[in-house]
């Protein structure tokens, strides 16, 4: 089983024909409001993937809280561990242009209130054969699960997304770094992938590295960096594709499929959900996956 401890957001998205810059205003072509979240996002696309995944977390006492954890649900993923808390649930206000790029604004809301694990949840991350973290929850969280799946020699994959600064102790705790390009270059201040991957090792021992439209980098202690391109698509949204390619790979992974096949097939099911607008609405299925990888 796969444990998510994570955020739940509501994405509210307005699709434009060109982002609009400071004090400027444009007017849009759709609104449209999704569930969406890192931690949530990687717990449906691993769930739809074919994962059995539970999802450790909050959402506010607020309609969309309600939408948050029904989304989850529909997609299979266990949400008993996740919490409804008072006030506002999570959101995410995001920007699509016409070019299928995105900027993004989080506000926390209920995952601020997840300050570290409660009672029941070192068990189900205990009983996961990987603990997925993602840093939109307070680092205090990401810290105690870390701990916890360490202790019990849980895989953890972190995506340390939003960019910050990372404690040691969550590095020393992590046993797969999954940066995007910007990220993995805020981490160590160089732009170069390689060089990148190869400063991360010296903190953890596997970081995959995803590069967009050109594909993944995944590079292990003591073994030559691998490439892997990504499938050749026309991307109209790529809104949580970095989360589908965790969520898939998390799952190929845990069927013990060796890396270089995991990042295959984690890479078609996120050049298939790039193809589709939305964040969990965008995520393919395992059969979907499965019939792209083999394409
Ligand atoms: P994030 O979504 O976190 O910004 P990336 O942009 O690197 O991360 O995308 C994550 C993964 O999604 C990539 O490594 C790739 O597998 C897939 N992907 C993203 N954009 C495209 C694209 N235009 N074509 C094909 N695959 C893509």
């Amino acid at each position: 089983a796969i444990a998510v401890l994570g955020s739940t957001n509501m994405d509210l998205v307005a699709y434009v024909p060109k982002a609009p810059r400071l004090g400027e205003t444009v007017t849009g072509r759709a609104f449209r409001t999704v569930p969406g979240g890192k931690g949530a996002n990687q717990a449906v696309a691993a769930a739809r993937c074919g994962g059995q995944v539970v999802m450790i977390g909050a959402v506010g006492a607020d309609e969309f809280g309600v939408r948050l954890r029904s989304a989850l649900t529909a997609a299979g993923v266990d949400t008993a561990p996740l919490r409804t808390v008072e006030g506002a649930s999570g959101t995410a206000h995001i920007t699509v242009d016409d070019e299928g790029g995105n900027s993004i604004i989080v506000i926390p809301g209920a995952n601020a209130a997840v300050t570290g694990l409660e009672s029941g949840d070192e068990p189900r991350i205990a009983a996961a054969g990987s603990l997925l973290l993602q840093l939109e929850l307070p680092l205090s969280a990401v810290l105690a699960g870390a701990r916890a799946a360490r202790a019990h020699g849980v895989r953890t994959v972190l995506t340390p997304a939003p960019a910050q600064p990372l404690p040691a102790e969550l590095l020393a705790a992590t046993d797969l770094l999954v940066p995007n390009e910007h990220e993995a270059a805020a981490l160590t201040g160089l732009t170069d992938p390689l060089r990148s991957a190869e400063a991360l090792l010296a903190d953890v021992p596997e970081v995959v590295i995803t590069l967009g439209a050109a594909g993944v980098l995944y590079a292990a202690r003591g073994r030559d960096p691998l490439t892997v391109p990504a499938p050749r698509v026309r991307a109209v949204d790529t809104t949580a594709a970095g989360d589908t390619f965790v969520g898939a790979l998390a799952v190929a992974l845990g069927e013990g499929r060796p890396m270089p096949a995991a990042l295959h097939w984690a890479s078609a099911a996120a050049a298939l959900s790039v193809q589709r607008h939305g964040a969990q609405d965008s995520m393919p299925t395992r059969a979907e996956t499965d019939a792209f990888a083999a394409a």
